[in-house]
């Protein structure tokens, strides 16, 4: 896994003076550290105060939370890309939640702001997220899909590979209500194999954060699962030390070492799946490894079991190792057709993505998914509609120049 990305949108809190004590709070617990990135998005009347604070640690990196998407004129209380650019940002949030439920952001305009991003040298960080009454009417794939291919149809699909994305879930934001961890591994996995599709086959590279009611005590768990490769914090981002611990949480790989967060990121069959694999493995090594000793019958093996140069016949000598040999390749044998039969109805069984009993196993993502925009492999998240996608709303008038 790549270095954990680590975002804290501070929404409209911390005026220049709270925001530089934070900072300088915020260093005293976190030294530089290669194996992960933070990200702050302070307000913008805070931004000058956070990059002051911030002037001997360019390793932390700053975006704003908004930006118009016209790049100047006459928008009285707006920002700009370029200015943005100016003052030091290097990301923005594109499509928080809160700017399309409660500002009403259009698809549309969220798209013309990926552009003006884009266009200024700024990476957009692309957020997407269903409502709860989408979430129960099974839309949570369909919406979080259409918001994205909106929200990246406006740059080219090199442009788009150098963007983050955010999945984050309207009902999750601010409430207290995380999504579980498997939760947000499926709606990552359908993230990614969208990515891949608008991409033309380079996805990889985009990270995909979570975010909603992220905490110091669900942090470490989010981080573990599957597709999760950071993290998009509002609330818990607002104490300097909170959020300090936040950051220095394990990063997934090292989690995922944990056998509480394996159980718990991870079903039942994919579990029993991985047993039969490490089974089937180990099995075909014994079977090998008798078939070879085997093939050197006689001294040689005797020699192997250290017993065939003497005339004891023990029951490692010549005649019963030779038994012994016969009777483990006949059982390991039998126990790897056994296995590969199981594996096998296992598989054909199995859901879309990952498509084959090894990548179940390994927990590899799916290398080259074929499936429609809204169909994809994962299982936890509420099944998708086949209804068409809902055209984005118009966009108000421009304002006039
Ligand atoms: C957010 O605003 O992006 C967010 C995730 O908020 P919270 O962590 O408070 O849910």
């Amino acid at each position: 896994m790549k270095s954990p990305i680590f975002a804290a949108n501070w929404k409209m809190n911390h005026a220049p003076a709270d925001a530089t004590a934070f900072i300088r709070s915020f260093l005293a617990n976190f030294g530089k550290r290669q194996d992960r990135s933070v990200i702050f998005f302070p307000p913008a009347l805070s931004f000058g105060a956070v990059v002051g604070a911030l002037k001997d640690r360019p390793d932390i990196q700053l975006g704003v939370q908004n930006i118009h998407w016209e790049d100047k004129g006459a928008f009285t209380g707006e920002n700009s890309a370029p200015i943005a650019r100016g003052a030091g940002a290097k990301y923005v949030l594109v499509g928080h939640s809160e700017r399309r439920h409660v500002f009403g952001e259009t698809e549309e305009q969220t798209g013309k702001k990926v552009a003006a991003a884009v266009r200024a040298g700024l990476t957009p960080m692309v957020c997407v997220g269903e409502t709860l009454a989408q979430r129960e009417a099974g839309e949570t794939e369909q919406v979080v899909l259409r918001q994205l291919r909106a929200a990246l149809s406006t740059i080219s699909s090199a442009q788009a590979a150098d963007c983050l994305v955010a999945y984050e879930p309207v009902w999750a934001i601010g409430t207290g209500r995380n999504a579980t961890p498997a939760d947000a591994s499926a709606v990552h996995a359908a993230i990614r194999a969208e990515l891949h599709r608008i991409l033309e086959g380079g996805s990889l590279a985009v990270p995909i954060l979570y975010g909603g009611s992220v905490n110091r005590g669900n942090a470490a768990d989010l981080l573990a699962a599957p597709e999760v490769e950071g993290l998009l914090v509002g609330g818990a981002s607002l104490d300097a030390e909170g959020w300090a611990s936040i950051v220095l949480k394990r990063s997934g790989w090292l989690s995922r070492l944990s056998f509480k967060a394996y159980l718990r990121n991870h079903s039942r069959t994919a579990m029993f799946t991985r047993f039969l694999v490490i089974l089937l493995i180990i099995d075909s090594i014994v079977l090998v490894t008798a078939i070879l000793l085997q093939a050197g019958k006689g001294g040689g093996l005797a020699a192997s079991f250290g017993g065939a140069s003497s005339s004891s016949d023990s029951l490692f000598g010549t005649r019963q190792a030779g038994n012994l040999l016969t009777k483990t390749s006949w059982w390991a044998g039998g126990l790897f057709i056994f296995l590969a039969f199981i594996l096998q109805i296992a598989s054909s069984r199995g859901r879309a993505a990952p498509t084959s009993v090894l990548d179940q196993a390994v927990g590899t993502p799916p290398a080259a998914p074929t499936a429609p925009a809204t169909g994809t492999g994962s299982q936890n998240v509420v099944p998708l509609q086949t209804a068409p996608a809902t055209p984005a709303p118009a966009a108000p008038a421009p304002a006039k120049p």
